[in-house]
């Protein structure tokens, strides 16, 4: 087989930065311990590249969202680390958390009866406390499918954690009145935004995702939490166009003076959606280049008057840093990340 040339497009990940990021918050959590969001390909930043170091930095509990999440995160921890957020919604899943020793959440009536005519066993149990998303609600505690299960680990999610919202302590409280009814071996409820709302909020495991990768979720991890993902891409093509030019699909930028332009591998099939619009710039040695025209599936021309050294295959960066991408591309810091495109080499 032919082998393949390095990739024209790649997502540089700090490993440093991930891992310190991971250590942050699980100092945060005080006596919780931190596990792992690794859902949705850690975020976009690939289970490969990413869920090693967060095994090596010390994090014990992994979660996935989906059964087909699994067969990639067991090849790098242990089956009873890692907690299914879906959970078992037909005997064929619970037949797979069996078969595999990854451990099913819980969120319904449903899902309980399912787990326990496949033969039971450890799970884990989401409570839902206010975010009406998934989980059983309050009252189900009593049913006897719920009392008859054998909890590992009794979890709620927050709905407002990145915000000052009465519906945290009112969530807080729901939680521990749950958490009163049942028997089980550990309490978990804060995500990465929780972590920061103080250690009446992390109990026993604390379940960060975002702020792993980079995400600010509040104000407290600014200076804390460190970027992790830094996409990249190659110049294909350096040119000179005259005053009067018009750049890319429907011509939507016409140059006024004669200028250097550079066509740059990074389109919307990677994640560089048009919202970013005209304001977007690309970097290439602290110089700022403009983005021109529309972008395309796969391609983006800038500005090369501030980089007159630049070279076809010289790789320029797109300025990654999240709350700033954010506010830039109208995205959220989650949706920056889960759309960066698999033609993305990680390293
Ligand atoms: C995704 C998820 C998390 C992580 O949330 P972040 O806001 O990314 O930290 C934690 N718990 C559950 C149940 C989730 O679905």
């Amino acid at each position: 087989m032919a082998e393949l040339p390095a990739s024209t497009l790649r997502l540089r990940i700090d490993h440093a930065a991930l891992a310190a990021n991971w250590r942050a918050l699980d100092r945060m959590s005080g006596r919780a311990k931190a596990g792992a969001a690794v859902k949705a390909e850690c975020y976009g930043l690939g289970v490969d590249a990413c869920l090693p170091t967060l095994r090596d930095c010390g994090a014990q509990r992994f979660y996935a969202a989906h059964w087909s999440e699994v067969p990639q995160i067991l090849a790098h921890v242990p089956a009873a680390s890692v907690r299914v957020l879906h959970g078992p919604l037909t005997p064929a899943e619970a037949q797979y958390a069996r078969d595999t020793g990854a451990v099913p959440v819980i969120n319904s009536l449903h899902q309980a009866q399912v787990w326990q005519e496949s033969g039971g066993g450890v799970c884990d149990l989401m409570i839902d406390t206010g975010i009406n998303r998934l989980g059983i609600s309050p009252d189900d505690c009593s049913d006897p499918a719920i009392q008859s299960l054998e909890i590992d680990c009794l979890m709620s999610h927050l709905a407002c954690a990145d915000e000052e919202s009465g519906t945290n302590a009112a969530q807080l409280r729901r939680f521990k009145q749950c958490a009163q009814t049942l028997e089980f071996g550990s309490l978990s409820l804060a995500n990465s935004a929780g972590i920061a709302l103080g250690r009446g909020y992390s109990f026993d495991w604390t379940r960060p995702g975002l702020a792993l990768y980079g995400g600010i979720a509040r104000r407290e991890y600014e200076g804390v939490i460190a970027q992790v993902a830094f996409p990249q891409a190659a110049l294909l093509q350096r040119r000179r166009i005259s005053a009067g030019a018009r750049i890319g699909y429907n011509a939507a930028f016409t140059a006024t003076r004669d200028m250097e332009v550079g066509v740059v591998s990074l389109g919307y099939a990677d994640g560089l959606l048009r919202l970013w619009g005209p304001l977007a710039q690309m970097r290439y040695q602290g110089a700022k280049l403009d983005m021109l025209g529309k972008i395309s599936m796969d391609m983006v021309v800038i500005d090369l008057t501030h980089a007159p050294q630049l070279r076809e295959g010289d790789f320029v960066e797109l300025p990654y840093a999240l709350p700033e991408a954010a506010r830039q591309s109208a995205l959220s810091q989650y949706e920056l990340l889960t759309l960066l495109g698999t033609r993305l080499t990680r390293m």
